[in-house]
């Protein structure tokens, strides 16, 4: 079993790196928060007091981390993961940011001796509970190889999508496709509730039918039929709002670059961007259809 250093136990990180833990693994984690470092305790894992003590020891560091420059400076940063983890050691980063990032760290993750993989995840905050995740990884086949015995305590579909930052682009294009399907179910209710449907009715028949898909059937944005869902909890994250809004501009980003035309992504980026400065960023991402109805409440 591998000595692990887990940096960034949050929403996501917290269940990932328990589940580490539960593997056998001997867990080192590391977070800001408190709050966050204790729950990782509780589960397993053992709190370090910095980054650096995290990864002194460690084989493989894993990080999950809100956005590019959170990652930049806990790799590359003063008392940061270059400065201080062992030679030869596998860098994971699990946090989802932008492919040229990802790319820059990477390249200077193997200049200074270490194999690195941008491995962002799909699945929510219900998959890395329950060590389901889909793992879209980037980087040299021997450091994917490498990576396994972690990926495998953590998700259930680990795919190698191609060099490094191929798994940052490919999961740009997934968050693209589910911020665009969260909105048109959520349009979709809306408009049942106004032609006077029961919400299960249409649940029981659109998540057996064409319409059906994720934000649908498991992540449902009204409470009741899918009842893990945030829409149960007054849309406490979960994946917060302002972290769509984050991913969605990743990919228009990207898009633009590229020179494609993606005029769903674009609308999907306003409308989070009018949610988030309603302040609701801090809610989950499905709390939207409350934006689109004109009204708050159920
Ligand atoms: P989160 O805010 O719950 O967790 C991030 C954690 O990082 C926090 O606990 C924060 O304290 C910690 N942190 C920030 N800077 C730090 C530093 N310098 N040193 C140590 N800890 C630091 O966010 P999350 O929902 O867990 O998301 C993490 C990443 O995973 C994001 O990139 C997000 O886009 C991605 N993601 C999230 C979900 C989801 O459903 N929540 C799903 C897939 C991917």
């Amino acid at each position: 079993m591998a000595r692990i250093a887990f940096i960034g136990v949050g929403n996501m990180g917290g269940p990932m790196s328990i589940n580490l833990a539960k593997a056998q693994h001997q867990v080192q984690a590391f977070d800001l928060s408190p709050t966050a470092l204790k729950a990782a305790e509780d589960g397993g894992a053992t709190a370090a007091g910095s980054v650096a003590d995290a990864v002194k020891d460690a084989e493989i560091v894993i990080t999950m981390l809100p956005a590019g420059a959170h990652v930049r400076e806990v790799y590359t940063g003063s008392g940061g993961i270059f400065e201080n983890a062992p030679k030869g050691c596998l860098f994971i980063d699990s946090s989802t940011i932008d492919v040229a990032t990802t790319r820059e760290i990477i390249s200077e993750a193997k200049a200074a001796g270490f194999d690195m993989v941008d491995a962002p995840v799909s699945g929510g905050t219900g998959g890395a509970a329950a060590g389901t995740l889909t793992f879209m990884v980037g980087g040299e086949q021997a450091a994917f190889d490498r990576g396994q015995p972690a990926f495998q305590a953590m998700g259930k579909t680990i795919v190698h999508c191609g060099e490094a930052g191929a798994g940052q682009a490919v999961k740009a294009c997934n968050n693209m496709m589910l911020a665009i399907t969260m909105i048109g179910v959520a349009e979709g209710f809306n408009l049942a509730d106004s032609l006077g449907i029961d919400r299960q009715i249409v649940y029981n028949v659109c998540s057996t039918a064409t319409a059906n898909s994720w934000a649908l059937s498991t992540y449902c944005p009204v409470p009741g039929p899918a009842p893990s869902s945030p829409a149960n909890r007054n849309y406490e994250a979960g994946f917060t709002a302002d972290m769509m809004l984050k991913d969605l501009r990743l990919a228009q980003d990207a898009a633009q670059k590229a020179g494609v035309s993606t005029p769903l992504g674009s609308e999907a980026q306003a409308l989070y961007a009018l949610y988030s400065n309603m302040g609701e960023g801090g809610k989950d991402f499905s709390g939207i259809i409350q934006m689109l109805r004109g009204k708050s409440g159920d």
